[in-house]
Formats: C-alpha cells, sequence, structure tokens
C-alpha cells in the first residue's frame, strides 16, 4: 500500500485522478507500476501490468497485488483487479490476495484471495486444473 501510494504521489505530484499498483513478490520484492497515457484511450493498460511483466522477467510468483486510485479531493481509493487482471493473476494460484475496496469506506483496503474474487472460476471445470487451482 505504502509503496503504490508513493508511486503515484512521487510520479504524480499535481495530478490527482491519477493511479497506480504495487505487488509482493515471493522473495519479498515489491514491484510497483502505473499505466502510461495514450492518446487513444483504447490501448492505455491496467496499472498492474508493469508489476505483473516484472514478476515474470523475475521468475517469481505474486503474493499479493493492490491498485489505489487518487480521486481530486486527496483520497487513496482501493480499486479490486479488472476481470482481465484477475486471469492474469490466476497464473499464480488461488491464494493470491488482492486488495478490495471496503464496503462502507472505499479508501479503506480490505484482503481477499483470488479463490474469494473468482468463485466460479471457469478453469475448475477441468479435473486436472482444479488440483492447480487448489480445490
Ligand atoms: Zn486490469
Amino acid at each position: 500500500m505504502d509503496a503504490c501510494r508513493a508511486l503515484i504521489d512521487g510520479r504524480f505530484p499535481d495530478d490527482s485522478d491519477r493511479g497506480a499498483a504495487a505487488m509482493l513478490l515471493e522473495d519479498g520484492t515489491i514491484l510497483t507500476g502505473t499505466s502510461p497515457d495514450a492518446i487513444n484511450s483504447s490501448v492505455e493498460v491496467c496499472h498492474e501490468i508493469e508489476p505483473y511483466c516484472g514478476a515474470f522477467r523475475l521468475g517469481q510468483s505474486i503474493v499479493a497485488s493492490v491498485c489505489l486510485h487518487r480521486a481530486a479531493d486527496g483520497r487513496f481509493l482501493v480499486l479490486s483487479p479488472c476481470g482481465v487482471c484477475r486471469e492474469r493473476l490466476a497464473v499464480h494460484g488461488p491464494d493470491v490476495l488482492v486488495a478490495v475496496a471496503d464496503e462502507t469506506d472505499p479508501t479503506r483496503v480490505q484482503w481477499a484471495t483470488l479463490r474469494d474474487v473468482l468463485p466460479h472460476y471457469w478453469m475448475t471445470v477441468f479435473p486436472e486444473e482444479v488440483e492447480a487451482w487448489g480445490r
């Protein structure tokens, strides 16, 4: 959480409505990333892409992932990973922790496993894959 906030504040000191992501790897490394601007918004990527690719480059498993958005009022809102990012994180197993917003306060984080946020994950219908998913 701190690394994610630090990236937003450091990279975008005068600009609200910016976000970033941070991921904790199995060796304790924390990788961060943010989404570059694009002229055509349809080619923008999620903040999670940079740390996700970095984990692969380093050959490390992802243990936890958080994405924050700094709103115009300066609050840091917790954004749960989008469906595509959940699918990407699934290769690291069902126990990956993802930050989700508290139901009563979106600036407070709650940690949930991928298993929790993907209760009907498509891969579990394949018996040979169920064990890998941990069910
Ligand atoms: Zn995403």
